[in-house]
């Protein structure tokens, strides 16, 4: 999504005479996109802007900002800016990189997980015309995009008027040309039977699919403001690989959840053995202002956080190794 975000950037200032260097000494305005997901993420733009102080350069910063974070940036950017008032332009953004486009057909989420910045930086969830999307992927392809990935937060509740997310899936795949369709992120809540039917209907879908379970714990899904069990997620991933044997499942996880005990830790160890991710992203949590899992006691060290992240890291990795072998 950043990076979507970061052509669109690109593309309005293209379209206002500025032209892209690779050098930073030669730029005279410089447009950082922010993500609030991770401190550190932010804490980085803290060191960016203090290097460019007593340079004569323009800065803009614009992405997921918090409110607090806004206030003290408004001091050190010369602009900062929302980046729905980017989505306005009416500007066709470059495809990333050789081959690949990333298209954004939602913006925002409604979901609320207790831990995620997401909502209250980018705003209630709104789904883009169908219309649009189909054109766009259309005009990637006539560019010489060999991938399109469909984005969103939470990708699979889109819904445009009639057309739901399998519908528009169903449609994309259809768009004339060579190419590999993906699609991320994905809540399991939203994975319907009428969206494993269109999966499955679709060749030119990429078997890589993305499917965040945050934890294997019923207690710290709650917590999280999951709404589904560990037992729903393994039905879910039962179905999905029944109608797509070919496919390849990634994950996200967050370890040190406030109050994450460690038998309810040892259950994700668990949940992860059982399912058997190929790629498994593992977060160690860290609060986030204004969301409600801030407001919980933070109560893992930092060092155990490591410790359970290492655990998870070392399991997938044992299980590709043994695959490779
Ligand atoms: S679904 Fe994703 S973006 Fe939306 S609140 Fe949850 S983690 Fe954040």
């Amino acid at each position: 999504m950043n990076i979507s975000d970061a052509e669109r950037v690109a593309a309005v200032l293209e379209s206002s005479g500025y032209k892209e260097t690779g050098d930073i000494n030669k730029a005279n305005l410089i447009a950082i996109v922010m993500c609030s997901v991770r401190q550190s993420a932010v804490d980085r733009v803290y060191g960016i802007i203090e290097k460019l102080k007593n340079k004569k350069v323009k800065t803009i910063l614009t992405g997921c900002i918090l409110e607090k974070d806004r206030h003290v940036f408004e001091k050190k950017f010369d602009q900062v800016l929302d980046i729905k008032d980017f989505a306005n332009f009416d500007i066709m953004p470059k495809f990333s990189g050789e081959n690949a486009a990333y298209i954004p057909i939602t913006s925002g989420c409604n979901n609320f997980c207790s831990y995620c910045v997401v909502p209250y930086t980018r705003g209630r969830e709104i789904s883009f015309p169908s219309k649009q999307i189909i054109n766009q992927i259309k005009n990637k392809i006539k560019s010489g995009a060999k991938e399109i990935w469909l984005l969103g937060q939470n990708v699979n509740s889109y819904k445009d008027g009639k057309t739901n997310f399998p519908k528009l899936l169903k449609m994309a795949n259809a768009v004339k040309g060579d190419f590999k369709l993906n699609f991320t992120s994905s809540h399991p809540k939203d994975f319907s039977d009428e969206l494993i039917s269109a999966m499955a209907e679709c060749q030119k879908l990429s078997m890589d699919l993305n499917l965040p379970i945050q934890s294997g714990d019923d207690e710290v899904l709650k917590k999280m403001n999951r709404p589904y069990t560990v037992a729903q997620y393994k039905a879910l991933v039962k179905k999905i690989r029944k109608a797509l044997p070919n496919i390849r499942l990634s994950t996200d996880i967050i370890v040190g959840f406030p109050g994450e005990t460690k038998k309810q830790f040892n259950n994700t160890v668990k949940t992860l053995k059982e399912i058997g991710y190929g790629v498994a992203f593992i977060n160690k949590y860290s609060p986030r202002a204004g969301t409600a899992a801030a407001k919980m006691e933070d109560n893992v060290s930092w060092e155990e956080k490591k410790r359970r992240e290492k655990i998870l890291i070392e399991l997938v990795n044992a299980k590709n190794a043994n695959k490779k072998q």
